[in-house]
């Protein structure tokens, strides 16, 4: 009988196997994968560690696992990423696969800064500032509750790779966007898109209210106050640090890091957009990337024919990310091969379907 959980709370796994051996787990895990055959998938976020990654079937970031998600038939898929991820999987696959995440605590501090009941208390404040002029729509790092809260309103989702074309469907549909629950996102898309920052309000949760940063004025965007906690620690102060250290290299960062440090950067795009760029450049190209850790560091062994460093040293890997293990990833697969799933992550039924509204809005676009 799967163990069906809806809140986040990881049990210990105990030492059986946190006191396992490198080679150990790694021959167990390959023991396992084996035993579940065509009967298992495993995901892999590009943000995940090395030892994990070096066992995904697919690597991804969130579109492009989101896509490969919705083809897969195997019956289970094991999510190596965070909450919102294995949730989406769950949503875009069908009733009788199992999706597991193999560690519970393997969340997101984006995604869990918009609540459900926080954003209904957002929504009733605009429309009877703004009337019905407003249309909403999430970043994929949010939960499945907040996605069907834009399905049910005529809004969709967007990642890092396409919101720009999902802001030019949004604006086409009604005046005003509201942007959840990243605002660096939101506000590097408004902004490559033409759109001053007077142009653009926040609206902070804790405060019930909009705020006008740049001047009051009539907003066109209206920007959730959240972030990434690991985007937002590359500052403008970094850029102008590496190009002294450094001359001659090129700054690539993601857009959720902040405004001002996309605006000094050479260039800014989704995780495989920096990916695809690296890969493209020449050798000896130079590069500064703000971005996961754990990518950067990857990038950097990969192609030992260009210099890479993160554009802040001092900056941790997505801590949350970093949860999924080895020893919990062979916990999670041994529990398969017992039949007995462990970390199933299953959306209710109706808050699914609307979810799958504003999924599905975001696909039709490609
Ligand atoms: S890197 Fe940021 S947005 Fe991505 S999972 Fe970690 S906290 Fe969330």
């Amino acid at each position: 009988m799967a163990a069906f959980v809806n809140a986040l709370h990881q049990a210990p796994i105990g030492e059986a196997y946190t006191g396992l051996s490198s080679e150990e787990l790694d021959r167990r895990i390959a023991a396992a994968k084996e035993r579940l055959g065509r009967d298992l998938v495993i995901l892999g976020h590009h943000y995940q560690r090395d030892d994990v990654i070096a066992f995904a079937d697919h690597r991804g970031d969130s579109l492009k696992l989101a896509r490969i998600a919705a083809e897969l038939d195997a019956r289970y898929i094991v999510f190596c990423g965070v909450h919102f991820m294995a949730e989406t999987a769950d949503i875009l696959t069908a009733d009788e696969q199992i999706v597991v995440l193999p560690d519970l605590n393997a969340g997101c501090s984006m995604a869990d800064m918009a609540a459900i009941e926080d954003v209904e208390v957002c929504w009733d404040l605009l429309t009877e500032q703004f009337g019905d002029t407003i249309i909403p729509v999430t970043y994929v790092n949010s939960t499945a509750a907040i996605k069907a809260f834009v399905g049910q309103r005529g809004g969709l989702v967007c990642t890092s790779s396409n919101a720009e074309k999902v802001f030019a469907y949004a604006w086409a549909q009604k005046k005003r966007i509201l942007f959840l629950p990243d605002e660096h996102l939101g506000r590097n898309t408004g902004a490559a898109f033409g759109l001053s920052l007077s142009e653009m309000a926040v609206y902070d949760p804790q405060e019930m209210a909009l705020a006008y940063p740049h001047g009051e004025g009539d907003p066109r965007l209206i920007l959730w106050k959240g972030h990434c906690s690991v985007h937002q620690r590359f500052e403008p102060h970094h850029v102008h640090e590496v190009r002294r250290r450094y001359p001659g290299i090129r700054v690539l960062v993601h857009p959720e890091c902040r405004y001002e440090t996309v605006q000094l950067a050479d260039a800014c795009g989704s995780t495989e957009f920096i990916i695809r760029t690296v890969k493209q450049a020449p050798p000896g190209t130079k590069w500064a990337i703000g971005t996961e850790h754990n990518l950067v560091n990857r990038l950097a062994q990969e192609h030992p024919e260009q210099f890479i460093l993160s554009l802040n040293e001092r900056i941790c890997p997505c801590l949350t990310m970093n949860r999924i293990d080895r020893p919990h990833l062979l916990w999670a697969l041994e529990n398969l091969v017992a039949g007995t799933p462990h970390n199933v992550i299953r959306v209710e039924p109706e808050v699914a379907r609307w979810a799958r509204v504003a999924i599905d809005r975001m696909l039709a676009l490609a």
